[in-house]
């Protein structure tokens, strides 16, 4: 995601490296291509004309600083206006003070509203509430299935009209009164006692009168504390349009971005929250319920500004990494222990176990040079390591200096691989366990340009 703008903004900034003074017209020329990247990335002309105005501005009146550099200078304020563009603070969901809270989906057809309700709900109920999903999306003869499918597998219960019976429908109808089930839905949610109700509305393709009176008729009858308009992050310059109608339509509280793991230019992101004035709250990435984050500006313009996001980093991994090995591993590199290769194996198992490592690395600092090889990683290697250290008596993996050549030929055989992958191992080991060296003196790596990470 953003990776094109991502790679057009870094190179904008490594351009100025090394400047002293920057001139008028460097900024302008600067800014031009700012200019020039986002509007590539199809972000609405409206905003990049603002955008570039106020970075323009703050560049030009900018203090010379003793701890900045031009080039630092830049990206600090280019990433301040991102921020600023994409909606400032972060903004979670508003619970109601007397359950249930009430959160309305709305959106175009195929925008991933039915996923988004899948997704939600899961990641509620892991807070530990008990979310009820509704199904009144009763214009796509499959949306009811669908959303029952969801919600098995989000483990939560649906609320659904005649289960199975719309799935001969004729798509361009309205079977069933939507009105009606939603207001049915939350009121079965208040005897049931579900502390949140997740109503799922219709989509049609394009923006249009009925679909959004109806959506406007469900607000009416539901008074819901959310509603949530899912905007697919590759729509590109129809984003503006599309969110503007809804803006007016159902008055929506909050903007969910979804496929932005595609290849999105970005400007649907990048456009929304400004056009609208509503903030982005969530993130929807793949097509796996697990697949979901919390939208934070902050993060999201370092990302782009190819900083790393490394706040979403630390927090993916602290959910898939086991908190009491971490935990070990920290105080025995801390006390000046050494990192072994059964250490090695842990962690690497441990990163498998994000999911996607790709994603992962792609959220560290410096990492746009190294996309191109990140997107031949592949996933396996790790039953390679893993073969390969099981294959290794535990004094080798506790004191890899002893192995030798015939050690190596050993394992490869061990593992059924060459003793060039046992040489290749335990040189990235070499990497790794220096890297845990440094870290445990407490050297940290430094972003791009030198700014702190
Ligand atoms: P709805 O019509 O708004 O309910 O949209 P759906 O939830 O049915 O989603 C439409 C399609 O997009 C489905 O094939 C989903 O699997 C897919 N989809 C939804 N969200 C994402 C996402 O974040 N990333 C990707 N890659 N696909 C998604």
């Amino acid at each position: 995601m953003f990776n094109s703008l991502s790679d057009r903004l870094t190179s904008t900034f490594k351009n100025l490296r090394g400047r002293g003074r920057l001139s008028e017209a460097d900024i302008d020329a600067t800014v031009r291509e700012i200019r020039r990247a986002l509007l590539d990335a199809d972000v609405a002309v409206p905003v990049v004309r603002q955008f570039t105005a106020a970075v323009r501005e703050r560049a030009l009146g900018a203090e010379v600083s003793g701890a900045l550099n031009p080039a630092q200078q830049v990206v600090k304020i280019v990433n301040a206006e991102l921020v600023e563009i994409l909606g400032g603070q972060t903004r979670s969901l508003q619970l109601a003070k007397t359950p249930p809270t009430v959160i309305m989906l709305a959106g175009l057809q195929g925008a991933g509203k039915t996923t988004l309700a899948g997704k939600l709900a899961l990641a509620l109920k892991e807070q530990g509430h008990t979310p009820l999903l509704v199904a009144a999306d009763l214009q796509r003869p499959n949306a009811v299935t669908q959303l029952s499918v969801v919600a098995e597998r989000a483990g939560v219960p649906v609320f659904a009209p005649h289960p199975g019976n719309t799935s001969d429908a004729d798509a361009e109808t309205i079977i069933g009164d939507p009105v009606g089930v939603s207001r049915d839905g939350v009121a079965e949610a208040r005897a049931k006692q579900h502390d949140v109700v997740i109503v799922d509305t219709a989509g049609r393709l394009g923006v249009d009168q009925v679909l959004m009176q109806q959506a406007a008729d469900i607000r009416a009858a539901i008074t819901p504390d959310e509603v949530l308009f899912v905007i697919d992050a590759m729509i590109g310059q129809d984003a503006v349009t599309t969110a503007n109608a809804f803006a007016e339509g159902v008055d929506f509280t909050g903007v969910v971005l979804s496929k932005l793991d595609g290849d999105a230019r970005g400007g649907a992101a990048l456009s929304v929250a400004k056009v609208t004035g509503k903030p982005i709250m969530f993130a929807s990435t793949g097509e796996k319920l697990t697949e979901f984050e919390v939208f934070h500006p902050d993060r999201m313009a370092s990302r782009i500004l190819d900083m790393g996001d490394v706040l979403t980093l630390i927090e993916q991994a602290e959910k898939a990494f086991d908190a009491d090995e971490a935990e070990r591993m920290a105080a025995k590199v801390a006390g000046g222990e050494d990192f072994t290769l059964s250490d090695f194996l842990v962690q690497m198992q441990q990163m498998k176990k994000l999911g996607s490592m790709k994603k992962m690395l792609g959220m560290m600092p410096g990492m746009a040079q190294m996309r191109d090889q990140l997107e031949n990683f592949d996933e396996r290697e790790v039953d390679r390591v893993q073969a390969l250290i099981q294959s290794m008596t535990p004094a080798e993996r506790e004191n890899p200096k002893i192995i030798n050549g015939s050690r190596r030929a050993r394992i490869a055989r061990g593992a059924g691989q060459t003793t060039a992958a046992v040489n290749g191992l335990l040189d990235r080991f070499g990497q790794a366990q220096k890297m845990m060296r440094q870290m445990a003196s407490g050297g940290a790596p430094a972003g791009p340009g030198g700014m702190p990470a």
